[in-house]
């Protein structure tokens, strides 16, 4: 499990004196690809701020079941690495960072707190080959620091979906499709949706749908990065 831990760490990257209570240092954390212009909808990264902050075209076309999406950096270079290490080979300390920069992200961001957390679960036997699901330890961390409950039982993976990234958009459309269950009724109306990478938007797209089917209003997808 995740944990933040009080003590001066250094860099992950460089192993330079970190920032208060950060591994990571003040030029590296500078350096991370930031998704500083992005959609407000879907935070897809832009070229430019879009004016009265409008959504980008694909959402404009085709509106997703999710009101806003909020990941404050891009799935590129380091730190596409620390999230493949934090995902495939167990580093959940680099897990610990990208979340304390998520959170700070969220605190700067959030006018009005969702009830609830639920994190993207794993399909079982993905979830046993791994041993852990990044997406709950992530949700974990920021249930802890904003005071808000978990739910990761909620919802059930109950097909082991072939991966988003290699599919086209209506192969990766029907590969999601009814690929999660609610396991008991949903106890809140406003909720936030926790992945770690937001790829096409089609898996956390196709749980909103299941989540305002069982009387969500108000959902939002928070995730460490996004893919440009
Ligand atoms: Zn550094
Ligand atoms: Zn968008």
């Amino acid at each position: 499990m995740l944990s933040s831990r009080l003590v001066t760490p250094h860099c992950m990257l460089c192993d330079a004196e970190g920032m208060l209570n950060m591994a990571i240092c003040h030029g590296c954390f500078n350096d991370l690809p930031w998704n500083l212009e992005s959609c407000p909808c879907c935070a897809s990264p832009l070229p430019t701020h879009l004016p009265n902050n409008n959504c980008c075209g694909k959402c404009q076309k085709r509106p997703p079941a999710f009101d806003r999406s909020l990941a404050p950096l891009r799935y590129e270079g380091e730190v596409a690495l620390l999230i493949s290490a934090f995902k495939f080979k167990g580093k959940l300390e680099y897990g610990c960072l990208l979340t304390q920069i998520l959170a700070d992200h969220l605190a700067d961001n959030i006018e009005e707190w969702p009830q609830l957390i639920l994190p993207v679960p794993l399909h079982k036997h993905r979830l046993r080959e791994r041993g852990y699901n990044q997406s709950l330890e992530v949700a974990r961390l920021l249930g802890k620091r904003f005071g808000i409950p978990i739910e990761y039982q909620q919802l059930q993976r109950h097909r082991n979906t072939a991966h988003q990234s290699d599919l086209n958009y209506a192969a990766r459309r029907k590969n999601i499709r009814n690929a999660f269950t609610l396991t008991k009724p949903l106890n809140a109306t406003s909720v936030a949706l926790i992945d770690d990478v937001v790829t096409t938007g089609e898996t956390v797209a196709e749980i909103s749908r299941l989540l305002k089917k069982g009387g969500a209003q108000r959902i939002e997808v928070w995730a460490l990065a996004r893919t440009p």
